[in-house]
């Protein structure tokens, strides 16, 4: 990150680039992200081309402070001091730039491809051997086009060891990310079926990842995948393999058991016999140890030496976690490490959270920053915006030193976790949101511990980057200029409040919706500045629908006559509304022939500004229902042109939700109204891995019991086995919305990775499941619903639709935000 070497002229030259420099200035950052500005006066911005136009964010980036921009045209009228590097490709110009700063070092790099587990292998390479390196290494999983070169240009003089990740998704994306990476030490993971469908076939995708090691000196992988591209594979590339099924593999793994909780290897290696013990039990992580115990030995650790420090691995947990904490706040939790890269994604997320009058910072020391203390505090110092953040707590011998340079109106410091903890009724933790931020051994966790309401043992987990995911599929499937409403009502679907609004407040859709006046005003109090349209506006909170600056769907006459009173005895004029037309659902809304009176009313009604006018599709996503739906459109379309005749302007016209939105384009109008489809669930989008469920019900087992064949179980004495076996005691039941029909064998849920039924009548806090054919413990973690047990599966098992399975899930199941 902070590396003068360069300045806006010679980055320019480094590219090729026709420039415009008004000032020469150092540079130090990159950015490609104009919502994420850091270290704005020697920042330069890369206007990338990605869903959206980068060069659109220049002036965004521009009142942040950025005045260096790498740009594909010359700007029609140049900002006022402003450096522009034109480029033919600004992607191009990125990875030159950053192919370029991996060639001034003489560093050892690991370069680790495959389908899964790189991100894991990375961080623990990293934990393997922080030991004796000064290591630079991918950031999260910065593994992509522009993930790749962002991750390189950390490199500093300071780093003797870089660990980085590369990603494809395609041919041809493998020669641009081994040219900025270089590794003299490759690593395969895992081939997997993901990104199947970039390729033409398997083998064509294991070729391509290989070319990330066209340069190495040594390979490390699995034998049985190496052996089929033996002739491939330069024959000057030193390999060291790993098998568990050929003994020629240099590491043979011949045994395989757990020994209390940990998982015990013994493997041939040098022909004598060798062993590892790691604490983890599932497969995947035993298969991402088994590389990076090949990998020590191949870089010439002794088994010894690698099998103390394999104990010691701890999970990489790459989300940050937010949860509902004591006193009314929220709670950050990313202690998983403390570099200054993961720093300024979980800044980020802070700045996106708005439902909080403050916001506080925790942050212990930093290590292995490669950079001399005062430099790494002076740029920590320089994250943290004076607005942005309230109050600074910092934690350790080391951040203490430097207080000085943090300019934040309230800040504290303790020497340790400990003494933070014993001062916590002085810090008064109270209305704010907290972000924690902690090296492992801060143990932050004992934070988080105290901070955190306690929860009842279910919850349901929302991943927001899957959020976000859907929300960009279906940008891409709009026209230009369409608007996205998003549908928020009922707690988003059941997902959350201000969470989810917040992060699509920040990734800028144009409107949102609420069911009834109290949703709005929760989101108004959850800092939420977009437009709201409310659905279904109570008469008698009309005061509150105004002082929270909501927008009402008016639907019939009566509540369009009692709106106007409201407004003319307020002396209010243009109050913006939202007309709704009937044209087929018969639940809300003004019917065809109302229209010449509805015009007449409208045509002299200065106290109402009709911002948008819909109608709603009864079966957008039914091919038996196309002709229908074509008839809504051709009413509703009629219905609009005569209301806007009349009312001599524009408004937004808007008919489609999420089915429609791919099936219906020519229904997209001015804007959409997404909904479920934002949550993950829709039936018309065929390609399945587009959408992502964003959410995951889990709970855990409270008792398990052995029950005799016939013996019956729970109320009523529905239940029973037919064998000898067990039953596991869940902590869920239909006052968490798991509802009866589930019960007595209809519904599953996942234990260990394996199906399981009900059994018995579902309770109201409660259920029971029949586990005779897994060994289950309590406290053992049940899954109710998650990406591979579908909502959809869930719906289907009690004859309803997914949305109320998911509006079901009751309030007191907590939920807890992801974001990675
Ligand atoms: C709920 C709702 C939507 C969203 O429907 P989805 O099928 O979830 O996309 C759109 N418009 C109105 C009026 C709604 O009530």
């Amino acid at each position: 990150m902070a590396n003068s070497l360069y300045t806006a002229g010679s980055i320019g030259q480094i590219i090729s680039a026709n420039v415009i420099i008004v000032n020469d200035v150092p540079i130090s950052t990159l950015l490609t992200d104009s919502r994420r500005i850091a270290n704005a006066p020697e920042a330069l911005f890369f206007a990338l081309s990605n869903r959206r136009d980068g060069h659109q964010f220049i002036s965004e980036a521009y009142e942040s402070g950025v005045r260096n921009y790498v740009v594909s045209s010359k700007p029609a009228e140049p900002l006022l001091n402003a450096n522009y590097l034109i480029v033919p490709n600004v992607l191009i110009a990125l990875q030159t730039l950053a192919a370029h700063h991996r060639n001034q070092f003489e560093l050892q790099v690991i370069g680790i491809t495959g389908s899964n587990g790189k991100t894991i292998v990375k961080e623990w390479l990293y934990q393997l051997l922080v030991a004796e390196h000064n290591i630079v290494r991918s950031p999260k999983s910065y593994n992509s086009q522009i993930g790749v070169p962002l991750s390189v240009w950390n490199i500093t003089a300071g780093n003797d060891l870089g660990i980085f990740e590369a990603g494809i998704s395609t041919i041809n994306e493998m020669d641009k990310l081994e040219a900025i990476i270089k590794p003299t030490v490759g690593i395969l993971t895992h081939i997997g079926s993901a990104h199947d469908e970039g390729f033409s076939s398997r083998q064509e995708k294991v070729l391509e990842k290989l070319k990330l090691f066209k340069n190495s000196k040594l390979l490390i992988g699995h034998y049985d995948l190496l052996l089929d591209y033996q002739k491939d594979i330069n024959p000057d590339l030193k390999q060291f393999t790993w098998s568990r099924q050929f003994n020629q593999a240099d590491l043979y793994v011949f045994s395989e058991t757990t020994i209390k909780g940990n998982y015990y290897l013994r493997a041939i290696y040098n022909k004598k016999e060798i062993e590892c013990l790691v604490p983890f039990l599932d497969q995947a992580s035993v298969e991402n140890a088994i590389t990076c115990w090949a990998a020590m030995l191949a870089l010439g650790y002794s088994p010894v030496e690698t099998d103390t420090r394999m104990e010691h691995l701890v999970p990489v947990s790459m989300r940050l976690e937010m949860k509902t904490g004591i006193n009314d706040c929220s709670v950050i939790d990313d202690s998983y490490n403390s570099d200054i890269q993961s720093l300024e994604i979980a800044l980020n997320f802070l700045e996106q959270q708005n439902q909080h009058p403050k916001k506080t910072l925790i942050l212990s020391d930093i290590f292995q920053s490669g950079l001399s203390q005062e430099a790494l505090y002076a740029q920590v110092a320089a994250m943290l915006h004076p607005e942005k953040i309230d109050r600074f707590i910092g934690v350790g011998e080391s951040i203490q030193h430097f207080r000085d340079q943090f300019n934040i109106a309230e800040k504290h410091f303790y020497p340790d976790t400990e003494a933070l903890l014993k001062d916590m009724a002085r810090l008064n933790f109270n209305d704010e949101t907290i972000l924690l931020k902690g090296a492992r051994n801060f143990e932050f966790e004992r934070i988080s511990r105290a901070l955190v309401q306690k929860a009842h043992e279910t919850v349901m987990e929302i991943n927001l980057n899957a959020l976000l995911n859907n929300l960009n599929y279906y940008k891409s499937q709009l026209q230009p200029g369409v608007k996205i409403m998003a549908m928020v009502k009922a707690f988003s679907y059941g997902s959350g409040t201000f969470e989810v609004a917040n992060m699509l407040q920040y990734h800028k859709v144009d409107y949102l919706s609420v069911a009834y006046i109290d949703e709005g005003v929760a989101l108004r109090q959850g800092g939420i500045t977009l437009p709201i349209m409310v659905l279904n506006p109570e008469i008698t909170a009309f005061d509150k629908l105004i002082e929270y600056k909501l927008q009402p769907e008016i639907y019939s006459f009566s509540l369009l006559s009692e709106f106007t009173k409201y407004l003319q005895l307020n002396d209010i004029v243009d109050y913006p509304i939202h007309l709704k037309i009937d044209t087929g659902m018969h639940r809300l809304g003004f019917e065809p022939a109302d229209m010449d009176m509805l015009c007449d009313l409208l045509e002299v009604n200065t106290a109402v500004r009709v911002k948008s006018i819909f109608s709603h599709f009864v079966a957008s996503d039914a091919e038996q229902h196309d002709a229908f739906t074509l008839k809504q459109i051709r009413r509703f379309e009629k219905a609009f042109r005569q209301i806007e005749r009349t009312l001599g302007y524009q408004t937004i016209k808007h008919i489609a939700n999420t089915s429609a939105i791919s099936r219906w384009k020519v229904a997209q109008f001015d804007m959409v109204r997404l909904g479920i489809g934002l949550y993950g669930i829709d039936p018309s989008v065929k390609d399945t891995n587009a959408l992502q469920p964003i959410a995951t019900l889990k709970t855990s087992v409270s008792q398990v019991k052995k029950i005799k064949a016939g013996e019956t179980i729970g109320y009523n004495r529905n239940g029973s086995l037919k064998k000898d076996g067990h039953i596991a005691t869940v902590r869920i039941g239909y006052a968490d919305g798991y509802l009866r029909a589930f019960g007595n064998g209809v519904g599953k849920m996942l234990i260990k990775g394996k199906l399981v039924p009900t059994v018995g009548n579902i309770a109201m806090d409660m259920c029971m499941l029949d586990v005779s054919d897994v060994e289950v413990k309590e406290g053992d973690e049940v899954i109710v619903f998650n990406e591979e047990q579908r909502i959809e599966e869930l719906a289907k098992q009690i004859g309803t639709i997914p949305y109320e399975i998911l509006t079901n899930i009751s309030q007191r199941v907590k939920r807890v935000y992801f974001y990675e």
